[in-house]
């Protein structure tokens, strides 16, 4: 078992037999880290993986939030679930589309329930919309 795989993670307390395991397998990490959101763990040792990133465009002076989401290998001994945040690390081509593994989990995301957070969405969505057309204004400004 490799205590050190090349960042500043702390090995999970368990052992597995996972040939794709960046502690006890074969595959090394390397490259790219992210950290996000499990929003599925239905599949077998894998889980998806997504969060959020900012595109700032300098002709509408506005930012533009995009979700990114790549699936992730979720090797027995860290057996990462759906809402927790986890830390991700790029390794080798594990299958078609998978080519990151979890490396660490670093909490618990909780759930909003309630009458309050749906007025919240549908405030978020007005404040888009208007966005949305802010941003038509200004292209028919710039154009004629
Ligand atoms: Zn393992």
């Amino acid at each position: 078992m490799k205590q050190n795989i090349g960042i500043s993670v702390t090995a999970p307390s368990t052992a597995c037999t996972d040939r794709n395991c960046p502690f006890h397998g074969d595959v090394r990490v390397h490259g790219r880290q992210f950290v996000g959101k499990v929003i599925s763990d239905k599949m077998t040792k894998t889980v998806t993986v997504q969060w959020e990133r900012r595109k700032y465009w300098p002709k509408y002076e506005r930012t533009e939030m995009l979700l990114s989401s790549v699936k992730a290998h979720n090797p027995p001994c860290v057996n990462a679930k759906t809402n927790q945040i986890v830390r991700i690390m790029e390794t080798r081509p594990l299958s078609k589309t998978k080519n990151f593994a979890v490396v660490q989990i670093i909490g618990e995301h909780q759930a909003v329930h309630g009458e309050d957070m749906t007025v919240k969405k549908i405030e978020e969505k007005k404040g888009k919309e208007t966005k949305k057309e802010v941003k038509k204004e200004t292209k028919k400004d710039s154009e004629g």
